[in-house]
Formats: C-alpha cells, structure tokens, sequence
C-alpha cells in the first residue's frame, strides 16, 4: 500500500534561506523544523526534501558543495534527534541551463518532478501528502503533483501574493499558511496524513 509523506522544501523551511547556500558553516536550522521532523518520523511519515538548487547551474556551487551542506543539515538534524528519509535537488534554471525545455521545467519547482519521482521510488500515495514551503511555487508544485495539500510559511499574506494563493487554493487542493513549524505541525495533525496518531 502507498504510503502518503511529508514533502518539505529545504532553504526557508528547514535551513535558513541564505541564497545558493553552499558553505556548511552556514547552515542553520530553522527553529522549530526539527521538532516537526521528528515527530513526522515518530509517526513513521516518511519525510522528503524537495530542493530547487539552480546555483549549481548558476556555477555558484557544486554537487560536492551541496553534498557537504546536506551532511551538515544531517547531523544537525540527527542532534536534536531527527532524520529526513530521501532529498531530491534540481540544478535546472531557464536562464542558466543550456537548452532549458519543458523536460528541464518539469524537475524545476513548480514542477511536480521531484515530488512524483520520490514517490515512484518510495511507493509514496501522493493524494495524502502534504508540502511545506515557504514560496508560492512549492505549493504550486505540491498541486501539481496532486498532493493533498501545501503549507505556506513565512508571511503568507502579502498582497503581490495575495491572487497567485488564491488560485493554487481552488480544484480541490488545501492551502493552509502557518507562521512557523509548530503551527504547521499542529495543523497537519488535524490531517489525514496524521490520522493515525
Ligand atoms: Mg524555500
């Protein structure tokens, strides 16, 4: 039976966001993220990191710089005692990958690629999953890929963004916004993908 999990995107929602972050020295955990990781794992949710990395094809880091952050994200996940379950990264951008075509948007977030690849490999059930995301083309990704849901973080409320949300919250798909992990968590409990805790 397909399994649905907890897709989360990684700068501005597990780390901070510090633009193409490449140096681990820099990384540091969004207060908060870790507690929700690790209750998704205590409820055996599989959790899933989908990434929009374009600073690789920007030539602003590398595949070794980005494989160095994630070991740091890793360990400081592990040391409050939580884990993510698979990571999935897109170097693509319509301004910096040569020949960028609809093969290359489709991985891109808001793309659903990185979302429905993870759940093929990982026998994931997309139509009870959930996203968190702290820009409007994550959650359009998570629609996309015909998930159940989105959670915006941040502040979800500016006006430049008002219309775009209210868009991706029609045909049947949720938009919730949450200031910040907890609320985000205390929401996707009231969710089936929380059922059965
Ligand atoms: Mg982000």
């Amino acid at each position: 039976m397909p399994r649905p999990a907890l897709f989360l995107d990684r700068d501005g929602v597990i780390v901070h966001d510090t633009g193409y972050l490449s140096d681990p020295a820099k990384v540091a955990l969004v207060p908060g993220t870790a507690a929700l990781i690790r209750a998704a794992n205590a409820a055996g949710v599989p959790v899933l990191v989908v990434t929009n990395q374009s600073g690789i094809d920007r030539g602003l880091l590398d595949w070794e710089d980005f494989a160095a952050v994630e070991a740091r994200i890793a360990d400081l996940l592990a040391a409050a005692g939580a884990a993510t379950d698979a990571t999935a990264a897109c170097p693509f951008h319509p301004d910096h990958t040569a020949g960028y075509d609809k093969t290359h948007a489709r991985w891109r977030k808001p793309g659903p690629g990185m979302i429905t690849a993870l759940a093929d490999r990982l026998n994931i059930g997309l139509p009870g999953s959930w996203l968190i995301g702290d820009q409007p083309r994550d959650i359009e990704a998570a629609r996309n890929a015909g998930l159940a849901g989105g959670i915006l973080t941040g502040d979800p409320i500016r006006p430049d963004r008002a219309l775009e949300l209210d868009n991706l919250a029609q045909c049947g798909f949720t938009l919730h916004a949450a200031r910040s992990p907890d609320a985000a968590m205390a929401f996707l409990k009231t969710t089936i993908l929380f059922d059965n805790c």
